[in-house]
């Protein structure tokens, strides 16, 4: 069976072929309304166009999901809550599954990446935001409105004084995500730098640059260690661009974690995601089939 997976992220829309646990014919548009169009919808379909024979669609998409609706959206991409991506997609004539990218990206790691054969998982993307997804024999836990594993919007001390992308005060994400962690290095230096130039000065010396991403590590990892104390994953899977970053902040993590986890889960095993980008469509995918049985 053929499935074209379309992933719909804040930057860019990714569609390609899954078969099994492969994808073939990836193609990669920015995620823009066309000339004299407002909504991004029209660029998909003409995505969708381009491709021949699949036998149904499954899409990982940003924002709450829920009944192939999108529930809200941040800003990010124009005009987007409240679009019925079920129902456009429709015109296709195949069966169409919607789920929320992150919760794809995790099933995708549990199925076929970092998490498989694992009891269950919590995946935990950090990069512009932070967002995780629980995965059990069930699939991924969405919750009753699509929210469920919204990480970043978790509470912490070390965070009381930030404001979050959701208008909250007080929330992990702008203190960890790789944004929180370039505004905090920019707050002490006054200099704006790329994530990756702040690991290099951290490798360098650079204290200030050392402090942010210990801190942010530290703090992440603390929260799931609380995290792991609530929902007792097999394996924890951290994804996302801030992943990589080595030498301060994923030992930061650990730490943190350790610091917060009950003596039964220290020692859950925290790893880094195999699949990046193919993540969300090889977990859409792998939805539509349970989703089309
Ligand atoms: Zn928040």
């Amino acid at each position: 069976m053929t499935i074209l997976a379309i992933d719909i992220g804040g930057t860019k829309v990714r569609a390609g072929l899954v078969d099994e646990n492969s994808t073939s014919l990836v193609r990669t548009i920015a995620t823009a309304p066309g000339p004299g169009e407002t909504s991004i919808m029209p660029s998909i379909l003409r995505l969708v166009g381009e491709y021949s024979g699949y036998s149904s669609i499954a899409v990982a998409s940003a924002g709450v999901i829920s009944e192939g609706r999108v529930v809200s959206a941040t800003d990010l991409i124009p005009h987007w809550a409240g679009t019925d991506i079920a129902g456009e997609l429709a015109v296709t004539g195949v069966p169409v599954s919607v789920l929320g990218d992150v919760h794809a990206h995790g099933l995708g790691e549990a199925v076929y990446g970092a998490a498989r054969g694992c009891h269950s998982s919590l995946t935990v993307g950090v990069g512009t935001g932070i967002g995780g997804a629980y995965v059990s024999h069930d699939g991924p836990m969405v919750g009753a409105h699509g929210v469920a594993g919204h990480i970043g919007h978790v509470s912490h001390a070390d965070a009381r004084d930030l404001t979050c992308s959701c208008g909250r005060t007080g929330h992990i994400e702008p203190l960890s995500s790789g944004t929180g962690m370039v505004e905090a290095y920019e707050r002490l230096t006054g200099e704006l730098v790329s994530g990756r130039e702040l690991d290099q000065r951290a490798e360098n010396g650079d204290q200030s640059a050392i402090s942010v991403l210990s801190g942010g590590g530290f703090a992440l990892g603390d929260v799931l260690g609380s995290l792991a104390n609530t929902l007792d994953p097999g394996i924890i899977v951290i994804s996302g661009s801030v992943s990589r970053s080595a030498a301060f902040w994923w030992p930061s993590l650990i730490a943190g974690y350790r610091s917060s986890a009950m003596d039964p889960v220290s020692a859950t095993p925290l790893v880094r995601g195999e699949l990046g980008d193919d993540a969300p469509l090889l977990g859409a995918a792998s939805y539509a089939k349970v989703f089309h049985a």
